[in-house]
């Protein structure tokens, strides 16, 4: 089942639980806009070349769209829709006034010079600045983009519209980023974490963590885990894996990393298959790379208690329904990984303050909201007896509903 179908089904499944009206339903799913504009650049060797960008504007009931972009050759339309529907319900979660958004562009980034990558940016910029803005559609960096990126829009849309910092987020902290913004997603895996072992009378430092990613995410959420004394038995990045039943040293695998050294080659543990990583033995599993990793294929020889879903959708449907007949207990990516939007709101709020926060206030402000998320989810859970994905989508979607509602969507 692709991204798109497996949303909507969560969607229609939370929607049937709240009793939502069916044309409130059907009018939820469908998006307010969908951008799609040609990119024509020169490249550096004087030819031309055509891309194609994509921007989908879900829900804007509660506040501005807002959303990542991201490049990568397989950019593909329904994709983009699912992942601008779940930023509907992920920001209604966290409870920050905004709405929903995705976008991307067809394209390979490491096939592209410095100054094509700009040239692009710029030009996709100039195509969508009018749809997007501080009040409209925020966008932010995603798979392939990154702050650099943030910067180009910026300074692009400021041509047009004066100085506006608020316009993109995950922008260089020299140009109104936030600190704290890099390590958010992962940091809020954490507090995720921290808030669901405890329902079960559990903490970090007694259990063992798998890690499936070792980028921004599952970097971020490993050294974390590591500082708060639980044990890493294993992680993978694209080149491999590697595992030790007593613990990595997370510092000293980063530092590997960071001198260019392959994960699979740190001398810290023992290589390990990549696919076995996913069902080796631990009590946390934390997948922080791709999606749809856990499936029919391998669903049932998962042995965590919990999975802790820090990547976009990483259990498809059938997984899903085979890991919660195991009793595996999964905290959904609309809540788990939604640190890295709230630390975006916080940068959009100090960029229309005019006022930079501490580092300090940011993770204390991030924990506050984490831990509020997991409270009014698991109230959803209670009051409609459905698991931690239902609670959270029934949260996200009730309170995109209402808001609609409230602003008279009839008339
Ligand atoms: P990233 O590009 O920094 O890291 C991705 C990691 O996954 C890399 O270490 C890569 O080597 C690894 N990887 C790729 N294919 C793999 C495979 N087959 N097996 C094992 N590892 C593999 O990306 P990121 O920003 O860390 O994002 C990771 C996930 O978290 C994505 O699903 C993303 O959509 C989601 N997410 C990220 C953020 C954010 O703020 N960065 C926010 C919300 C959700």
């Amino acid at each position: 089942m692709n991204a798109l179908a497996a949303t909507n089904r969560n969607f229609r499944h939370a929607a049937r639980i709240l009793g939502l009206d069916s044309k409130l339903e059907k009018s939820l799913l469908i998006p307010f806009r969908e951008i799609k504009v040609e990119c024509t650049i020169p490249k550096d060797d004087g030819t031309l070349a055509s891309y194609v960008g994509f921007r989908v504007q879900h829900d804007n009931a509660r506040g501005p769209m807002k959303g990542g972009i991201r490049y990568h050759p397989e950019v593909d339309p329904d994709e983009v829709n699912a992942l601008a529907q779940l930023m509907t319900w992920k920001t209604a979660v966290a409870n920050i006034p905004y709405g929903g958004a995705k976008g991307g562009i067809g394209c390979s980034p490491r096939d592209l010079s410095m100054s094509e990558l700009e040239r692009l940016t710029r030009v996709f910029t100039q195509k969508i600045h009018d749809l997007i803005g501080i009040h409209t559609d925020v966008p932010a960096p995603d798979m392939g983009t990154n702050a650099q990126t943030m910067a180009w829009i910026l300074d692009e849309y400021s041509k047009f519209h004066g100085h506006s910092p608020a316009v993109v987020t995950g922008k260089p902290i020299d140009l109104g980023g936030s600190l704290g913004r890099e390590a958010a997603t992962g940091r809020g895996v954490v507090f995720a974490t921290e808030a669901l072992l405890a329902e079960y009378g559990k903490s970090i430092p007694e259990m063992r963590f798998v890690i499936q990613g070792f980028g921004n995410v599952g970097s971020w959420a490993a050294k974390l885990i590591h500082e708060r004394g639980g044990k890493v038995v294993a992680v993978s990045d694209i080149t491999g894996a590697v595992k030790n039943p007593n613990g990595l040293d997370i510092p000293d695998l980063v530092k590997h990393i960071d001198g260019r050294g392959r994960l699979k080659d740190f001398q810290g543990g023992d290589a390990m298959d990549m696919n076995e990583l996913l069902v080796h033995d631990c009590d946390v599993l934390i997948p922080c790379a791709l999606g749809g990793v856990l499936n029919r294929e391998n669903a049932a020889d998962v042995k965590a208690k919990f999975i802790v879903e820090a990547a976009n959708h990483p259990t498809d449907p059938d997984a899903d329904e085979i890991l919660s007949k195991k009793g595996v207990i999964i905290l959904p990516d609309i809540y788990a990984n939604s640190g890295g939007v709230t630390v975006s709101y916080f940068e959009w709020v100090q960029n229309i303050q005019g006022f930079l926060w501490e580092e300090e206030k940011v993770n204390n402000e991030l924990q506050r909201y984490m831990t509020r998320a997991f409270r009014d989810i698991k109230g959803m859970c209670k009051t409609h007896e459905c698991n931690l994905r239902m609670g959270a989508f029934t949260l996200g979607v009730n309170r995109v509903a209402r808001a609609t509602l409230l602003r008279g969507w009839e008339a």
